[in-house]
């Protein structure tokens, strides 16, 4: 391949930073102040909120039952379970969707965020049947690639064929059996609160190299950050004799969100507010005030109630009168800087893993856009599109604040790519990044069991959805049994009867 061929690649650089405000501008080089253009996209009013600014609140103009305040799945799901009731829907995008949000090339769908759910995730599963979409299966073991060689079956038998030294293979096979002999369900407090890397030690460092790539991609966090419970769980679950019950759609669980929108807009497009960031939510003795902005005017709603689908470190700075522990135990929960790199190619470059492992590259692995779709009778793969998952640490949070270092990135994952196994080195037609800079929750020691039940308290007519409230992990599941909870609670409040503590419900 020639430099000009290669200089010709389209990159293409979307999504939010300022959705994930505040950001923390000082961790910007200084060789990119002053403040810099991101795309589009204006930080100033989240920056502002995060800077303290008091905004002169305009008196209520409207009156609503309830606010929820966030478009993302979880704001999506009790926007719908509220369908008969006067609510308003906030999202500061100009869409919908959040974290699970599908775009599109030419027609082919892929994911910049989520991607897929588990059977045994019924709140997501059963929710997805309930607006007419039939989850697919992938029916596929996690992949890995090392040393450019392709290991389908990672934890079972392809632990036979890891490239390694016999004595680091067996390494790896001692530690499956150890950890698969943990008693999670009894253990389960004790394990929440100390970190996974106490139960690698003494192993290979290959086999936390491995997981210090994986645990960054699912729940945001290397092995001294994680909670072990989690970690213990998924090899369980990975590594057990069941092939994972992982079933999705193309362009991965953002087709949730756009099937809610389809259901919803054309019922109730006057209250749903996209491009409308709220900036103060002030509860009152008989009803909250909340301010948002909308283009440059500030608006204000009376409401009975609110449910916040926000993530945490936004909501602090907005609810007023959060009792200082609860304020406290969301300021704990920490959230990493997440862009997604799709590789659009115009032939088929790789379509034997849904999603492969790729320890030791910019990127954690990827995933196939189609896989779901591609053995369907009359199907054509018209791109192969595939989704490379690039984490970042909470310090390197300002690279994607430039559109250059953002672009960056990108071309670092498809550096990598294409030399990643023989015949990866192929040019895409198009190279897109969608940066997110608070994109994922960490899942670290405590949280589940000690943060997030203090987190997601009831106040007396506030009410706190998004997946951080649940945990041991962000997924599409739990913020939707977070806004199931939020609702019940809400519903509650809006038939007169006071605020319910803790009225968690199953998911
Ligand atoms: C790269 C990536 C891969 C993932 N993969 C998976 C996966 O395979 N399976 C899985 O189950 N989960 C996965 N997740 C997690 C999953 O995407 C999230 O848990 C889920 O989408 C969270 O939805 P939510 O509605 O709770 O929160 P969010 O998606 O964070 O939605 C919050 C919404 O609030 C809006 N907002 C913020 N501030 C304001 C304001 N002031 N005013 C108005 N609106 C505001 C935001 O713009 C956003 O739309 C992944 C996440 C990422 C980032």
């Amino acid at each position: 391949m020639s430099t000009n061929r290669r200089d010709f690649i389209k990159y293409v650089v979307a999504g939010s930073i300022a959705a994930r405000c505040p950001v923390d501008l000082s961790l910007l080089a200084a060789e990119t102040a002053p403040r810099p253009e991101v795309d589009g996209e204006d930080n100033r009013i989240c920056h502002q909120v995060r800077d303290g600014k008091i905004f002169t609140l305009p008196p209520a103009t409207a009156r609503h039952d309830i606010v929820i305040v966030g478009g993302g799945v979880s704001g999506l799901t009790a926007a719908y379970l509220l369908q008969s009731h006067d609510f308003l829907l906030l999202e500061k995008e100009p869409h919908w969707g959040g974290n699970a949000y599908l775009m599109e090339h030419d027609g082919s769908a892929f994911a910049t965020g989520s991607a897929f759910l588990t059977k045994s995730e019924p709140a997501a599963f059963n929710f997805a049947k309930e607006i007419g979409l039939e989850p697919l299966p992938v029916q596929d073991r996690d992949a890995t690639i090392i040393q450019g060689e392709w290991i389908p079956n990672t934890w079972t038998d392809g632990l036979d064929r890891l490239p390694y030294p016999p004595t680091v293979r067996e390494g790896f096979k001692k530690f499956k059996k150890e950890i698969l002999a943990i008693d999670v369900v009894n253990r389960g407090k004790e394990l929440d609160n100390v970190p996974f890397s106490n139960f690698l030690k003494g192993y290979p460092v290959e086999v936390k190299q491995w997981w210090d790539n994986y645990g960054p991609s699912n729940w945001g966090a290397t092995s001294e950050n994680t909670a072990a419970r989690l970690a213990i769980d998924e090899l369980q679950d990975i590594g057990s004799d069941t092939v994972p019950d992982f079933y999705t759609w193309p362009g991965g669980l953002g087709a949730m969100s756009k099937r809610l929108a389809e259901i919803l807009l054309p019922k109730f497009a006057d209250r749903m507010q996209a491009g409308a960031t709220t900036v103060a939510v002030v509860p009152g003795k008989k009803e909250v005030q909340v301010t948002y902005m909308q283009g440059a005017e500030l608006k204000t709603v009376a409401v009975k109630a609110v449910i916040m689908a926000t993530p945490k470190f936004i909501t602090r700075r907005i609810v007023q009168g959060l009792p200082e522990k609860q304020s406290d135990a969301m300021h704990q929960i920490r959230y990493i800087p997440y862009p997604v790199v799709n590789l659009i190619f115009d032939k088929p470059v790789f379509n034997k893993s849904y999603d492969t492992w790729c320890p030791g590259n910019t990127f954690t692995d990827f995933i196939v856009a189609d896989w779901v779709v591609r053995n369907q009778p009359g199907y054509q793969q018209k791109y192969n599109i595939l989704t490379c998952y690039a984490p970042m640490k909470e310090e390197d949070r300002g690279y994607l604040l430039t559109e250059g270092s953002t672009r960056k990135i990108a071309a670092n994952v498809l550096r990598d790519f294409q030399k990643l196994f023989p015949g990866s080195n192929v040019d895409p037609v198009e190279v897109h990044i969608y940066r997110r800079g608070h994109a994922l929750y960490m899942s670290t020691p405590g949280l589940y069991t000690t943060i997030q039940p203090l987190a997601r308290e009831p106040m007396d007519r506030v009410f706190f959805a998004n997946t951080d409230s649940e945990g041991p992990e962000s997924t599409t599941n739990k913020g939707i049994v977070a806004a199931r909870r939020a609702v019940k609670e809400a519903e509650h409040r809006l038939a007169g009867k006071p605020a319910l503590k803790h009225a968690g419900v199953a998911g």
